[in-house]
């Protein structure tokens, strides 16, 4: 028995080096690091302890942008379950890591996280969102009432998610829950802390808006420099849009002075940016002939449930795709039996399909003259559109839309019907392809 014990620990040990032998030979030939890193965003984590999914909690979810908070406990832990089986070298989460920044939101998805961090290795870095600090909207729901609970500060912040950045950090902003990362010697972190949480009380609301102070962006032209000495990339990560993702929807979404960061990434030689907040999973770029490139995850409790990936290699460049969630292959290891999430693909297109319908609707419950069978139509064509702009996946039914009748009602609308324009801005600039990028 101990003899047979032996032979396996020779034979183990046989395997090891011969596993560390080729790494050894890897780094020899100077192959340069590559890194895959996953961009998760605006996961707006409540914790089962506040939510007893009764009266006062489907109540709150009739007034809802279509997020599945409901779910969003097994729509984290299913994620989770993507990182611990892809093991990818780095996760990103770029803000709303909370529904309203409550406190013990925030410790247990640190709890999640930190469960990651020891079975994958995996890097995490995170920043806060509008919604996560000082938010004077943080509640739990208990039977038919919301009850207030607590909020945490910015250095509750850093302290909660030490280990997910505010400890490894190279460097910190003093002013801001701002840091640089530097997961390997090639890519560097640029985590930007765009919020603006010290009026929220006042205010009695978290801040829509964002933006990156004078300080700030003096700290950011330093991370460059240091980055261009060490021949680093540079990729930023911030909650609030650096580019406008739509005509129509982009007042406090962009940052307020964007204008200005951008010029500093410029300066910095950053090309790619992930951002947030708008919920939308949408790629824009500033049209110049040195392009920078504005990411927008959609948001991890909205439909279609996914996140980025991105592939770096110093030689090639970056490859940048979408995954979906795997909430079905989640809900069968577990066997949990809520057909919602056994069945969530389906679940989750005619829940948002009926979120938006039901948006539509009411929007056009005051217009006057069209038959209800036309506002159907026009309802319609508003539902599908909305199902692949949050998708990211517009380019794939613009064709369709275009020559439906519901469209050409919204088209030949007056122009104070509202919704018009958006509907029009969508089709405009929807013939890219939202979830993929190459960046050589
Ligand atoms: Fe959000
Ligand atoms: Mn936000």
């Amino acid at each position: 028995m101990i003899n047979k014990k032996k032979w396996m620990l020779a034979l183990s040990s046989l395997l090891l080096l011969a596993a560390a032998g080729c790494s050894f030979a890897n780094n020899q030939s100077k192959e340069p690091d590559k890194l895959t890193l996953f961009v998760a965003s605006d996961i707006h984590y409540l914790a089962p302890e506040l939510n007893d999914n009764g009266e006062a909690f489907q109540k709150y979810m009739t007034n809802s942008d279509g997020k599945f908070l409901r779910y969003i406990d097994p729509i984290t832990n299913a994620f989770i379950r993507d990182v611990n089986g892809q093991k990818p070298d780095v996760l990103i989460i770029s803000g709303d890591l909370t529904n309203n920044g409550e406190k013990a939101s925030h410790k247990e998805l640190a709890d999640k996280l930190e469960s990651i961090e020891q079975e994958t290795g995996t890097k995490i870095y995170v920043i806060p969102g509008n919604h996560d600090i000082k938010n004077p909207w943080a509640r739990g729901f208990q039977g038919s009432e919301q009850y207030v609970t607590d909020s945490i500060t910015p250095e509750d912040f850093a302290d909660i998610y030490q280990d997910f950045g505010y400890t490894e950090a190279v460097s910190r902003d003093e002013g801001s829950l701002s840091y640089l990362a530097t997961p390997s010697k090639d890519l560097w972190l640029l985590m930007l802390d765009t919020s603006i949480s010290e009026f929220n009380e006042l205010m009695g609301n978290p801040m829509i808006n964002g933006e990156l102070s004078p300080e700030t962006l003096a700290w950011i032209r330093k991370c460059g420099e240091q980055a261009k000495n060490e021949n680093a990339r540079l990729v930023a990560v911030m909650h609030h849009n650096l580019l406008d993702h739509s005509k129509v929807l982009n007042k406090g979404f962009t940052l307020d002075n964007n204008e200005e960061a951008l010029e500093v990434f410029k300066e910095c030689g950053i090309q790619l940016v992930f951002s947030g907040h708008i919920h939308l999973q949408n790629i824009k770029s500033d049209g110049t002939d040195h392009p920078i490139y504005d990411i927008a995850t959609g948001s991890l409790g909205v439909y279609p449930v996914q996140y980025g990936i991105l592939t770096f290699d110093p030689t090639d460049g970056f490859d940048y795709n979408t995954s979906l969630v795997d909430v079905e292959g989640w809900a069968k290891a577990e066997g949990i039996e809520d057909e919602n999430l056994t069945g969530f693909s389906d679940y989750s297109k005619a829940y948002y399909s009926e979120a938006s319908l039901k948006k539509a609707k009411d929007r056009l419950a005051e217009v006057e003259g069209y038959t209800d069978k036309e506002k159907q139509m026009m309802a319609e064509t508003m539902g599908k559109l909305n199902l692949n702009y949050f998708a990211g996946t517009i380019d794939k039914v613009r064709e369709e839309i275009l020559a439906s009748e519901g469209y050409h009602l919204w088209e030949t609308a007056d122009p104070s019907v509202r919704t018009k324009n958006y509907i029009l801005s969508v089709l405009e600039d929807g013939k890219d392809n939202h979830n993929h990028l190459t960046l050589r």
